[in-house]
């Protein structure tokens, strides 16, 4: 089985035993608590594209490690078209679902954790690609989602792990022995962690020799013993528990995140990829966050479709679409949106072959990419917001639409263009809420904001990445200065 139906997978979380926690209470059966649903919907769907026709080409790739057809969500990338493709596919998903679909964030580990644990063994003699993609091969054959797990809480962000308070704030190894290693911290912000079958932690950031305890890269199956997931709120999550659909916006799909605590938890050598190499934990912290900023250029902007789309129906249901300024304020969210499109490509087209065989993008490009995602999806949110009008928040209930005496006078007053029922304009505002102010601009704005790291760790990679003297020269002969 190297590519499982949705159904499948969907199964194959229920035979899963996580401890899972939420408002307060440990929930048993989380692949099907309506708060969580949408969200292992949205992961489905990177199985059903997979046996879809016209997608398979995106959503599958053959294994540079086992020749077999295997999901591209498993995939090391062996060519600046599997980067391309990659993108492509993360914009399709995108689209299809209107929100994070999670799974991208264990892909863009497995390529990052390929490149640089062989970058260890030509330095070290340490034999970590190797047993990595031993583990790969599983996750290929198992056609399994893992959580790739970089962020600790971090504490006190101006003292380094080994002088926090709490030896704990981030992760690291607590005790070596013959079989393995036990971990002990926790990982915070962990997209699709509930959905995943399995967890690649990594380090958080470059580390000292004198912090070599927190330099552990690792796989260990999602429901081992001693992990703790405590499940992220959102705004308006609750609506999800109400009757009803429209008023959740988006309510077939959504993200989500977690906490994910490690309470002692044992993983044996050979699922361990790094332990104590910290002068390679800044390298494949930059690996993998090049990644995933280069994701973002897919992901989001499929999200952008969305709700370009449903912008262009709100000013038709209300009668507006031929205005100038309308028209022109969509042309402006497509130029946002296909900029970072744009960025997502040039950063993968200009991607390079490494030493493991595997292709990064282009990282400055990828940080050029992230930081336009910091900005343009505000900016996008912001316009459809504009055009969607005041109703976007203070349109009364579902419960309220369907009253036997106020519904009648719902859909009279807040009928717009008279051919369009109210029902319509009641479910695009309710999914343009969702997308710029509820459950869905977790995924659309704050993530696109913190998520593969903040702005200014894009800002600080791109005066690392950026050649200033080779500008200046460039100036000075073309000023004729000579001496430089
Ligand atoms: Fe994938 Fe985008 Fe979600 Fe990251 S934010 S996991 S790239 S869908
Ligand atoms: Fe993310």
């Amino acid at each position: 089985m190297t590519l499982m139906t949705a159904d499948a997978f969907k199964d194959s979380l229920r035979r899963m035993s996580k401890r899972v926690f939420m408002f307060g209470e440990e929930i048993k059966d989380p692949t099907d608590h309506p708060v969580i649903q949408p969200s292992v919907n949205a992961v489905a769907m990177t199985y059903e594209l997979g046996h879809h026709p016209d997608h398979e080409a995106l959503l599958t790739a053959e294994s540079s490690l086992t020749g077999k057809r295997i999901n591209r969500f498993t995939h090391l990338h062996q060519s600046t078209d599997d980067l391309v493709k990659k993108v492509k596919m993360l914009r399709l998903l995108g689209q299809c679902t209107g929100c994070c679909f999670q799974r991208c964030v264990g892909m863009d580990s497995f390529n990052a954790v390929d490149i640089v644990s062989d970058k260890m063994d030509q330095a070290l003699g340490t034999n970590y690609n190797l047993k990595f993609r031993e583990y790969l091969k599983h996750v290929q054959d198992e056609d399994l989602v893992v959580d790739g797990c970089m962020t600790d809480p971090k504490g006190n962000r101006a003292l380094p792990p080994g002088e926090q308070a709490d030896p704990d704030l981030f992760l690291h190894v607590i005790d070596e022995s013959k079989e393995g290693i036990t971990i002990r911290g926790a990982k915070v912000h962990q997209t699709g962690a509930i959905n995943s079958h399995e967890i690649l932690v990594m380090p958080t950031r470059s580390l000292k020799e004198t912090d070599k305890d927190y330099a552990v890269a690792c796989a260990i199956p999602a429901d081992v013993e001693g992990i703790i997931y405590v499940y992220g709120r959102q705004a308006s999550d609750t609506r999800k528990l109400e009757a009803g659909e429209i008023d959740v916006g988006n309510y077939r799909f959504g993200g989500h995140e977690a906490v994910v605590i490690f309470n002692d938890v044992f993983v044996p050598w050979e699922r361990v990829f790094m332990c104590g190499e910290y002068q390679f934990t800044g390298e494949m912290v930059e690996t993998f966050a090049a990644y995933h900023r280069s994701s973002y250029g897919g992901c989001k902007v499929g999200v952008g479709d969305v709700l370009i789309g449903a912008t262009k129906l709100i000013a038709t249901y209300q009668g507006v679409e031929n205005a100038s300024h309308i028209k022109d304020k969509l042309v402006e969210m497509i130029h946002l949106n296909e900029t970072l499109y744009a960025c997502g490509l040039a950063c993968s087209t200009e991607g390079v072959k490494t030493t493991s065989g595997t292709y990064l993008v282009d990282m400055a490009l990828a940080n050029i990419c992230k930081l336009n995602v910091t900005r343009f999806p505000y900016q996008i949110a912001s316009i459809a917001q504009d055009i969607a009008g005041g109703l976007l928040v203070t349109m009364p209930s579902e419960k309220d639409f369907s009253h036997p005496e106020i519904g009648p006078l719902l859909e009279k007053y807040l009928v717009g263009a008279e051919s369009y029922p109210t029902e319509w304009r009641q479910r695009i505002l309710r999914l343009i809420e969702n997308l710029t102010i509820g459950l869905g601009a977790v995924g659309y704005l704050a993530e696109s904001m913190h998520g593969a790291g903040s702005p200014m760790a894009q800002r600080i990679m791109l005066s690392r990445l950026t050649d200033m003297e080779h500008k200046e020269g460039l100036a000075a002969t073309i000023a004729g200065i000579k001496e430089k």
